[in-house]
């Protein structure tokens, strides 16, 4: 299973892939958190992307791409890739096709995760406060959501087309609660290391659950 955490930054992509991870056992490859490690390490790449990071640019695609090529190589044989912030733009998109199918497989699934905009800047503004996250800052956070509408939103359309995209607004929770009991339904027969363990509707991640 190849599944694509799609959304704004701060939409709580890394969040929910956290829990996928504990439900499924499923491997999070997240750029930003990759790329965030090189920085922590000092090392030549770290130096390379802290000033774009910073300012709320996107790093250039042959990084990231190196980037999921390597873990892609390194965690063969996981039952299941979370792709989160990755891909960012029809570029990286098409890279991650070739990479996957040069292993036999292709993207299974894009779950887009819907926020408005001011539940954004105010989730950001929390996580600034908690994390220190220097492009948390709101400035920074405007451009970061820029890019995201230029560089990222345009993989919508490509993913809709495949018919392998899923939309979860987390602000319509009755929808999101009609949904999840659609779903329930439908997993009562699926074998048990694919049964969701906790179904507890406050966010995305028990429809993730329930229709990945
Ligand atoms: P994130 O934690 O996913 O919001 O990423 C933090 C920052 O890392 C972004 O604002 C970009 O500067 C950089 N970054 C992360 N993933 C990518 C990507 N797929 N393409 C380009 N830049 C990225």
């Amino acid at each position: 299973m190849n599944l694509i955490l799609f959304g704004p930054p701060a939409a709580g992509k890394g969040t929910q892939a956290k829990r996928l991870v504990e439900e499924r056992g499923f491997v999070q490859l997240s750029t930003g958190d990759m790329l965030r490690a090189a920085r922590a390490s000092g090392s030549e790449l770290g130096e390379r992307v802290a000033q774009i990071m910073d300012e709320g640019s996107l790093v250039s695609d042959e990084i990231v791409i190196a980037l999921i090529d390597e873990q892609l190589e390194v965690q063969a044989g996981a039952p299941g890739f979370i792709f989160d912030g990755f891909p960012r733009t029809v570029g990286q998109a098409e890279a991650l096709d070739r990479l996957l199918e040069s292993r036999g497989e292709a993207v299974n699934r894009v779950i887009r995760i819907l926020v408005d905009d001011d539940k954004l800047l105010s989730r950001v503004t929390q996580r600034f406060e908690e994390q220190g996250r220097k492009d948390d800052n709101p400035e920074t956070f405007s451009k970061r959501l820029e890019k995201y509408y230029e560089d990222t939103a345009p993989l919508v359309p490509i993913y809709a087309e495949r018919g392998i995209l899923v939309e979860v607004d987390v602000m319509l929770h009755p929808a999101v609660f009609r949904v999840l009991q659609g779903n329930l339904d439908g997993v009562a027969d699926a074998g048990a290391e694919h049964r969701p363990r906790h179904l507890v509707v406050e966010g995305p991640v028990a429809v993730l659950a329930a229709v990945v």
